[in-house]
C-alpha cells in the first residue's frame, strides 16, 4: 500500500482549511499571549466543543485576571464560572489547584516542556502538547483523535494509540509541521474527513490518500422528477460557516433548504454566504440582532415569498419564511421555545395556533410541506430520556398536545412514514458529550398535509452533518401534483 506524500498534503490542506474556525485554544493565544491563559483554555477544551470553551473562557477571564486568583475562587464559584464545559466539576477542582502546585514546584511560572507541563492537575500529554507549541511556539505534536485516525488513513504511521501515534510521529515528521497539524487536521477531520463516512469524493487529497481501512461515502443517486428538500437550525450562521456550512450545502446539495436560527441580518453577512453558487436566498430575520431568525437557500425561483405569518408579535421575531412555487408551498419555520419552567408556552402555544391556521388556509390551494425547528419532541420515542425530561421545555405536555393537534388537523409527519424505530435524533444538548453518547431529541421535521402523502418519496435525517447542536432533516418530494 502506497503512504501518503506528506509536504504535498499538508500544504494543500493547510490552505483548504484557514477559512474555518480558529480553534478556541490557539484563539487565546493570539489575542493575549499569556501562556497561563493558553493553558487554562486547554484544560477547559478537553472533551468541549469550542462554542463552550469560548464562552467558558470568556466569563472566567473576566474574572481572574492573573493565575494566582483561581485559588481565591471557591470550588463553586470556579463551577459557575466555567458550566457548562464537559466535566466541570473535576475541571475547577483542577484550576483551584493549579496556583498551589505552580508555586511549589515551578516558582510561580508556567513550564514549557512537556514533562514538566504534564506534572500539572489537569494536564494529559494532549494539553501539554498543545500549550508546548501554541503559548510557546517551540516543537511540540498534540495527537487529537483525528491526527491519530487520519495519520493511519494515511499510512503514514501505522499505531493503534494517540501516544503511540506522538511518538511514531517525533520520529517521523519534519519538525517544521509538528506545531500546525493538531489544528489542520481537526479542521478538516470535523468537516471533510469526517470519522463515519468520510467525504472522499469531495476531498482535495483524494488522489494522494491512501484511504487505509476507509469506507468512503456513498453517494445516493436521485429519482428525476423529485426535489430533495432540507431543513436545518444551524444555532448562527455566521458560526456554522465558518464550520464549513458553504461546503456542506454544497456538498449534499438539496433543491432547496430552510435554515432556522440564522441569528444575523442580512446586511451582516459576507456575500459568499448569501449568494451561493446554484442557489437564490431569501432571509427574514428577527427585530433583535443576533436573535431567531430563518432563511431559505433555493434552486427553483419562487413565484412569491412571504415574510412571516403577518402576526406582529411573531414577524418581530423572524420566524416564518414562505416560498411558493408552482405545485407546493414551502414554509420554513422556527417554533419558539417554551423556555425555563415553560415560562414562554403561552407565545410558544399561541405561534402553534397560529401556524396551524396559516397552514390550513394554504393547503386548501396546493401541497404544504412545513419544515424546521418544531422545538418539540412530540412522543416519547422521539428523545432517548423521555421520563426525566416529563414536564420540560420541549416536552412539556402543553407543547405535545399542540403537536398532537396539528396532525388531527390533517398533516404528517413525513420522517415516521419511513421510520417507526427510537434512537433517530436531530438535536443533542452541547452539555454532557449529548451527542457522542446519543442522547438526543428529534424536534426537527417535515410535515406535509394528510391530500398530499403520495408525493412524499423518502424522508430522513443526517446525523453525521455537524456544525450545529442540530442535524439537519430531509424528504424527497415528488414534483408531480396531487390529484383533488
Ligand atoms: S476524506 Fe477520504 S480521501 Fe480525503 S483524507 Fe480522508 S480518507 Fe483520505
Amino acid at each position: 500500500m502506497k503512504t501518503i506524500d506528506i509536504d504535498q498534503a499538508i500544504v494543500l490542506l493547510r490552505e483548504k482549511v484557514k477559512d474555518f474556525q480558529v480553534p478556541i485554544v490557539d484563539l487565546v493565544q493570539a489575542q493575549t499571549k499569556e501562556p497561563w491563559k493558553v493553558l487554562v483554555a486547554t484544560i477547559l477544551s478537553a472533551r468541549t466543543n469550542d462554542l463552550t470553551t469560548a464562552a467558558a473562557v470568556k466569563k472566567l477571564f473576566k474574572r481572574v485576571t492573573d493565575v494566582r486568583q483561581l485559588a481565591d475562587l471557591s470550588l463553586v464559584q470556579l463551577e459557575k464560572l466555567i458550566f457548562p464545559v464537559g466535566f466541570y466539576r473535576n475541571k475547577a477542582k483542577f484550576l483551584k489547584q493549579l496556583p498551589g502546585v505552580l508555586s511549589d514546584k515551578f516558582k510561580g511560572t508556567i513550564p514549557d516542556d512537556i514533562d514538566s507541563l504534564v506534572q500539572l492537575p489537569g494536564v494529559g500529554r494532549k494539553t501539554a502538547n498543545l500549550v508546548v507549541a501554541v503559548a510557546f511556539g517551540k516543537p511540540a505534536i498534540c495527537v487529537d483523535t483525528h491526527v491519530h485516525r487520519i495519520m493511519n488513513i494515511w499510512n503514514y504511521i501505522n499505531t493503534e494509540t494517540p501516544l503511540e501515534t506522538e511518538m511514531a510521529l517525533r520520529k517521523k515528521l519534519p519538525e517544521r509541521h509538528w506545531t500546525t497539524i493538531n489544528s489542520i487536521l481537526v479542521a478538516y477531520g470535523q468537516s471533510v474527513c469526517r470519522p463515519i463516512s468520510p467525504h472522499c469524493d469531495h476531498c482535495i487529497i483524494q488522489s494522494l490518500c491512501p484511504q487505509r481501512g476507509v469506507t468512503p461515502r456513498k453517494t445516493k443517486t436521485r429519482r428525476k422528477g423529485s426535489l430533495h428538500l432540507m431543513t436545518w437550525n444551524v444555532n448562527g450562521i455566521r458560526a456554522v460557516a465558518k464550520k464549513g456550512f458553504v461546503e456542506t450545502l454544497q456538498e449534499l446539495a438539496p433543491d432547496i433548504i430552510g435554515v432556522q436560527e440564522t441569528k444575523a441580518q442580512p446586511d451582516q453577512l459576507d456575500d459568499d454566504l448569501k449568494n451561493i453558487p446554484g442557489y437564490q436566498s431569501y432571509w427574514f430575520s428577527a427585530e433583535r440582532k443576533g436573535y431567531a431568525g430563518v432563511a431559505v437557500y433555493s434552486k427553483l425561483a419562487p413565484i412569491a415569498v412571504t415574510n412571516g405569518l403577518g402576526v406582529e408579535a411573531f414577524d418581530v421575531e423572524g420566524r416564518t419564511l414562505t416560498l411558493e412555487f408552482e405545485t407546493f408551498y414551502f414554509v420554513n419555520c422556527y417554533y419558539p421555545n417554551a423556555q425555563h419552567e415553560l415560562k414562554r408556552i403561552k407565545y410558544k402555544i399561541t405561534f402553534n395556533d397560529a401556524i396551524r391556521r396559516y397552514c390550513n388556509r394554504l393547503k386548501k390551494i396546493k401541497t404544504v410541506v412545513l419544515c424546521g425547528d418544531y422545538n418539540v419532541a412530540h412522543k416519547a420515542i422521539d428523545l432517548e430520556r423521555p421520563k426525566a425530561n416529563e414536564n420540560n421545555p420541549g416536552y412539556s405536555q402543553p407543547e405535545r398536545d399542540a403537536m398532537d393537534t396539528f396532525i388531527a388537523a390533517g398533516y404528517l409527519d413525513t420522517f415516521r412514514l419511513f421510520n417507526q424505530d427510537p434512537g433517530h435524533y436531530t438535536w443533542w444538548s452541547y452539555r454532557s458529550q449529548a451527542r457522542e453518547k446519543d442522547i438526543g431529541w428529534r424536534i426537527d421535521y417535515f410535515c406535509v398535509d394528510k391530500k398530499s402523502e403520495a408525493r412524499v418519496l423518502d424522508a430522513g435525517i443526517c446525523k453525521e452533518v455537524m456544525g450545529s447542536d442540530h442535524c439537519p432533516a430531509t424528504m424527497v418530494l415528488s414534483n408531480a401534483t396531487v390529484k383533488a
